[in-house]
């Protein structure tokens, strides 16, 4: 028998993946070779359009336990530099603060909904390649077994077995001159204003919560969050020695005694979960050279690594998964247009390059040294510029991608993520990432006459006639991707037979 999709992996990226195959009515497996769903704290929340992309899947309101749709922050950092995003026009910064390991139980509940397969204690050990499918062998509780799948995923992390047994290169560098802790502890009660969460440590002075803030000899973090125990996270530049110990309250103590200057007693976590007690040494910065082999496919960590500086990781990987869940499934299907699955890799790895300068970039910005000081005042006052914060958070949130569609002369929509819209409809008032949630294209017909349903099929199309609510839209049509990518777009009351034929020409490019 050949299976669809066999995903390796069932981190955030490998269940993202699952949803969006069992949207599209496809039963993946998604091996995973840790006996149970991993407990390591890792990220402590989604940064960026990602946010509002889990919206449109209906991931958000699990995620964040309320039916209002996700707004944006008054203020983010870029490189420990405070970015004001209060008078931005279209703010892109969301933030969604849940730690990964609900996540990714969040993810793995939907993906079961939706008819996947997640097999614990399951990993993936080789893997060859024919015309016809993948054979995997792996390693379950049971003794070692193979699965035949038509495409294998390797969404199994920064050490992907898959991209390594493909002969994928991860071409990048790898530092080792930093020492990152993190810790769950509580400074004194006294140095905390308990409204804002400030920290005002004497002999030094204010720390705002939840920003990074340097020094010349390092970063200090604290973050009290409302509902979890509050973290506190240092980062120095040092060559490490082979710290073989494990991390400890009083180590934490130490390093913020050289980044701060001070001492700053800390009190163990209260709750009974694990506490944190982290210690990581150097980092990675790493691009796969080819996201494709085949059949075989990389997503997330797999296919990238970089800085969790400014937390882009799932905002990267999980949309990768977006990206690629609707193309493999019309591949499969036998309905994908000659190169659709390439596409992902176009697409994607310039998502993964931009996200590879910018944590490196903001990395040097928060490096010691009077040089560094000198960048950084050149850069705070750059970004007193709203257009500049406007572009600095345009590139964090992955907001400033524009796909290609092969369009000439496309309305400045087209290849853009599309804007959030409130529609009235037949059947009522409706937000666009309502609409999104089946996961279908969608051909969105807001002219006057509403027929452009008349110039395309609608047995893969979802077809909806609205009236935008609300300020003018900045489009009468909108083709939109399952993605929510605009394939084609137009500013006309009434398209004409040309705008038609370009209608009718992005359908058969995208969903044949
Ligand atoms: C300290 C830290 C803080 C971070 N903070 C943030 C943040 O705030 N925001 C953010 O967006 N990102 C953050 N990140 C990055 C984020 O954690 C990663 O981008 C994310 O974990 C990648 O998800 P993934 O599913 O691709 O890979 P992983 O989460 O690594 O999952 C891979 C899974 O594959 C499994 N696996 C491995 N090999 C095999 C095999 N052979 N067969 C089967 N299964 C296998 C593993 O057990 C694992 O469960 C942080 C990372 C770290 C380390």
């Amino acid at each position: 028998m050949i299976n669809d999709v066999v995903i390796a992996g069932a981190g955030p990226n490998g269940l993202m993946l699952a949803c969006e195959l069992g949207l599209a009515g496809l039963r993946p497996i998604v091996l995973e070779r840790l006996p149970q769903p991993s407990t390591e704290p890792r990220a402590n929340g989604l940064v960026g359009q990602v946010v509002r992309a889990l919206d449109r899947r209906g991931l958000y309101e699990r995620l964040s336990g309320s039916e209002e749709p996700p707004v944006p922050v008054p203020g983010y950092v870029f490189g420990a530099l405070p970015l004001d995003l209060s008078t931005l026009e279209d703010n892109p910064i969301h933030l969604l603060p849940v730690p990964q390991v609900r996540i990714a139980q969040v993810l793995a509940e939907r993906a079961v909904e939706l008819g996947a397969e997640i097999r614990y204690g399951h990993g993936l050990v080789d893997l060859e390649q024919d015309d016809e499918a993948v054979t995997a062998t792996i390693a379950g509780p049971d003794g070692s077994y193979r699965i035949r799948a038509r495409y294998l995923v390797g969404a199994d992390g920064g050490r992907s077995v898959t991209r390594k047994l493909s002969g994928i290169g991860f071409p990048g560098v790898s530092r080792d001159d930093s020492v990152s802790r993190t810790v769950t502890a509580y400074p004194p009660a006294a140095w905390v204003d308990p409204a804002t969460g400030t920290l005002d440590v004497p002999g030094y002075g204010v720390i705002p919560p939840f920003l990074h803030h340097r020094t010349e000899r390092g970063l200090f973090v604290f973050a009290p969050f409302p509902s979890r125990e509050p973290l506190v996270t240092t980062l120095e530049w040092e060559k490490p020695e082979a710290e073989t110990d494990p991390m400890t309250l009083a180590e934490m103590r130490e390093s913020i005694k050289r980044v701060l200057g001070v001492d700053m007693p800390l009190e163990p976590p209260k709750g009974d979960g694990p506490p944190t007690l982290r210690r990581l040494t150097g980092g990675n910065t790493r691009v796969a050279e080819r996201f494709r082999d085949r059949r075989v496919l990389l997503v997330g960590d797999a296919a990238h690594v970089h800085s969790s500086i400014g937390g882009p990781g799932l905002n990267l990987g999980l949309q990768d998964t977006v990206n690629l869940g609707w193309k493999l499934a019309a591949e499969l299907r036998g309905q994908a247009p000659a190169g659709l699955l390439d596409t992902y890799e176009t697409e994607r790895r310039p998502a993964a390059e931009r996200v590879v300068m910018h944590t490196q970039a903001q990395s040097t910005l928060i490096a010691p040294g009077s040089a560094v000081t000198a960048l950084r005042e050149l850069f705070g006052e750059l970004l007193r510029d709203p257009a500049n914060v406007k572009r600095v958070a345009e590139m964090m949130a992955g907001a400033d991608l524009r796909y290609d569609m092969g369009v000439r002369d496309a309305h400045p929509l087209v290849g853009r993520w599309a804007p959030d819209l409130t529609l009235r409809t037949a059947t009522g008032t409706v937000r666009l990432a309502e609409l999104a949630r089946s996961g279908r294209p969608m051909l969105l017909d807001l002219t006057e006459d509403a027929s452009l349903g008349q110039a395309v099929s609608a047995d893969r199309i979802d077809i909806v006639t609205a009236r935008a609510d609300g300020p003018e839209p900045p489009a009468t049509a909108l083709l939109l991707r399952p993605d929510c990518y605009v394939a084609w777009a137009s500013a006309a009351a009434r398209p004409d037979a040309a705008e038609l034929d370009g209608l009718r020409a992005a359908v058969r490019r995208w969903f044949g």
